[in-house]
């Protein structure tokens, strides 16, 4: 049995990076950055009207109100090559450049327009209304690096500095195969002593969103001839392959022995982990193997903790731990002895903000329905107990 921390190294270490390809912009969402991101030009490229209203001097406003000449009009995509004199204004809409010569733009609301001029109701202060060129960012300036995964916040960056095209890292090809005599598919009415599927369906689903190409394979029952062809089947054509169920020390717990005798390297296959204790990490020719427990919530936070880890180094991502934090736990939570618990809770903030940890009254990891309610984990280590009231270490799901 290892502890979590180096079943993570040994993941780390062992997992590869896969080659880069180019994504178009509208598919770059998730996918994790091979190159880095430059401004190709200043930000906003020229000093840019926020307002409707006039370009003026603002000296010349001073002593508002005012009257100035119009002398032209800059609206967005056309601007006025004037320049700008003293007593005069040019009538300019929001995003139009600003004219040369004029200092600051005041507002329609402000103004009235009379015939070739313009009254001024209240003075202006030089730079008002105006974002200059480059104040947001300026030409050559890097915006994100290399290894961070792109969100949709980042897509306008792309987009405004000419990124139709993106180099990011390949997405890894996941095989989910789920193992069991008892296990029937979704569809179908389990008979008194079998239960539905639900480890593939989850697991793709979350296989996914850290951005693997998934496909859901037929479940396997607990016979070894037959894991180890589907095994074998499964493995040369992806490069992580996730198997459920059968990695326990039961009869018929076969997985291990099915990969022992394809001749897979196996890393680990215990962690001082609750829950999730019996996890297979290992690897097949070029495949990376993660063999979870059959357990539903085992086989989640299993997930979590290694396979979305690995699929991310996959990719090329620079950051891949999970997020965590600290709260306050709302119940004394037990630890176990000589494995560390990563339990779930729910979290909820206080007027004095600070977060508080509500653990579930739960009936272990098969409590599925449960863990749906779950917004993250508490971490209580091995042979501790965290009273209710104190701070413990939590990752966000
Ligand atoms: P195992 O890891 O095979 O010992 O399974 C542990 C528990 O998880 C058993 O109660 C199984 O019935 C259940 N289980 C195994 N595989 C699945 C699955 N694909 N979907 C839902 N539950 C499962
Ligand atoms: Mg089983």
């Amino acid at each position: 049995m290892i502890p979590v921390s180096q079943a993570i190294e040994i993941v780390k270490q062992n997992t590869p990076r896969l080659k880069t390809e180019t994504a178009a912009l509208e598919f770059a969402c998730q996918r994790i950055l091979a190159q880095p991101i430059i401004a190709d030009m200043d930000m906003p490229p020229f000093n840019r009207s926020q307002m409707d209203g006039y370009a003026v001097k603002a000296s010349d406003t001073k002593n508002a109100p005012v009257r100035l000449r119009i002398v032209g009009e800059s609206s967005a995509g056309k601007s006025w090559s004037g320049k700008l004199k003293v007593g005069e204004a040019v009538r300019i809409m929001t995003g139009a450049a600003l004219p040369e010569g004029a200092s600051a733009v005041q507002k329609l609301e402000v103004t009235s327009e009379n015939g070739e001029f313009v009254e001024i109701f209240e003075s202006a202060n030089k730079g008002q209304n105006i974002i200059s060129k480059g104040a947001e960012i300026e030409q050559g300036k890097l915006i994100f690096s290399a290894g961070e995964i792109v969100n949709a916040s980042m897509i306008a960056s792309l987009a405004a500095f000419g990124y139709a095209n993106i180099l990011v890292g390949m997405r890894p090809k996941v095989a989910v195969l789920s193992t069991g005599n008892e296990i029937v598919n979704v569809n179908q009415l389990p008979l008194p002593d079998q239960i539905r599927n639900s480890n593939t369906p989850t697991l793709r689903v979350y296989a996914e969103q850290y951005g693997a190409i998934v496909e859901s394979l037929p479940i396997i029952g607990d016979e070894l001839g037959q894991l180890k062809e589907h095994i074998k089947e499964a493995a040369a054509k992806s490069d992580v392959l996730v198997l459920t169920g059968g990695v326990s020390v039961g009869k018929y717990d076969l997985t291990k022995l099915a990969l022992n005798e394809l001749g897979a390297t196996i890393y680990f296959e215990k962690i001082a982990l609750r829950p999730g204790k019996p996890m297979v990490f290992a690897r097949l020719h070029n495949t990376l193997i993660f063999a979870l427990p059959g357990n539903p919530v085992s086989a989640v936070v299993t997930f979590l903790l290694f396979v979305r880890m690995s699929l991310l180094q996959l990719q090329g991502a620079s950051d891949i731990k999970l997020k965590s934090g600290a709260a306050v736990l709302a119940k004394t939570l037990k630890g176990a002895r000589e494995r560390d618990s990563y339990l779930p809770v729910r979290l909820s903030i206080e007027d004095d903000a600070q977060l508080i940890a509500e653990p579930f009254k739960w009936g272990g990891s098969s409590d599925f329905v449960s863990f749906a309610k779950a917004d993250a984990l508490v971490i209580i280590p091995q042979n501790t107990t965290i009273v209710a009231g104190k701070i413990a270490k939590i990752v966000f799901l």
